[in-house]
């Protein structure tokens, strides 16, 4: 089967009076409208991983993730898509909530597990799956050199030069990805990088390891909002004002927090005037679905 996805992924610029007074343009590249379950750097990620699956006839694909995982949910609709069994190894007790949903509706197979064991993922895979020859390892979050090079494509696609890139950090690897396309193709966009994470310096490490060649960028970590998943009012307030505004949705574990880091970097005078600046927006919008609470305040 041929595993392609044709590429729908436009640049749309965003318009605010901030920007306007800093005199700097900025864009979004529209990474979620790729495909409505697959979305964003998931399907950049998989698109490989699944490439060499194929080539070594495994049919099986074992993947890991937490139970709001936007890395299963993309696993288990590309794997309807394109013909192969999926399992997703969920990190914690069994439960149930709507990317779960979404996932065993794609008809992904579930094997919950506990904290400890979830530590080690190949021994977790050799246990489950070791007398199963069509079973085929993919890290969580998709993570690996495959994954990257998905990634890096992203830089292929555009049509513009701009001063600045900027995307969420989970794993790093699309942010690895994004830094080794800027490399290959001589371009000397200042990167950045906004961890998701508490933090979130140590993701230097993960971004170094799928680097291709020595690269600078910038690290952001002052946003990641009190940890993974976590988010404040300002926050919500932030996201809600946006979509308002803009008509494009984002959510709070990733594009929020990166776009939220644009918005006060622009106020701190980080950007030189004149500057364009690209947002990534990755994609990932189901999330939403399991933090609807924390938007009904008022
Ligand atoms: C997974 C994910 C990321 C993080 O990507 P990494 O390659 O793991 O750094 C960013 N944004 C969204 C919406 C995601 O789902």
């Amino acid at each position: 089967m041929d595993l392609s996805l044709e590429i729908f992924s436009p640049v749309h610029q965003i318009k605010s009076q901030l920007f306007d007074e800093r005199g700097i343009m900025v864009f979004l590249k529209r990474d979620d409208l790729i495909h409505p379950i697959i979305s964003g750097n998931k399907w950049r990620k998989l698109k490989y991983i699944l490439k060499r699956a194929q080539a070594v006839n495994k049919t099986h694909l074992v993947t890991f993730g937490g139970a709001y995982s936007n890395h299963l949910l993309a696993t288990a609709a590309a794997a309807a898509k394109f013909g192969f069994k999926a399992t997703g190894i969920v990190r914690g007790e069994e439960v149930s909530n709507d990317t779960l949903f979404l996932c065993r509706l794609h008809g992904m197979n579930l094997v919950f597990t506990d904290r400890e064991s979830y530590r080690d993922k190949p021994a977790l895979f050799n246990k489950h799956f070791s007398t199963d020859d069509t079973a085929f390892f993919i890290d969580e979050g998709g993570s690996s050199a495959e994954g990257a090079k998905g990634c890096s494509e992203l830089i292929d696609e555009l049509t513009e030069t701009y001063d600045d890139i900027f995307c969420a950090c989970g794993t790093g690897t699309t942010a690895a990805g994004i830094i080794n396309g800027l490399r290959q193709h001589q371009l000397n966009t200042r990167f950045n990088a906004v961890p998701v994470f508490k933090n979130g310096g140590f993701i230097r490490d993960e971004i170094d390891k799928f680097l291709t060649g020595d690269a600078g960028y910038q690290l952001h970590t002052d946003y990641h909002f009190g940890g993974y998943g976590k988010t404040d009012e300002r926050l919500i307030q932030f996201i809600k004002k946006f979509v308002a505004e803009t008509g494009i949705l984002i959510e709070p574990v990733y594009t929020g927090k990166m776009l939220y880091a644009i918005y006060d970097l622009a106020a701190k005078n980080y950007f030189s005037p004149g500057s364009k600046v690209l947002a990534i927006h990755s994609g990932g919008i189901w999330g939403l679905l399991g933090m609807k609470d924390k938007f009904d305040r008022d």
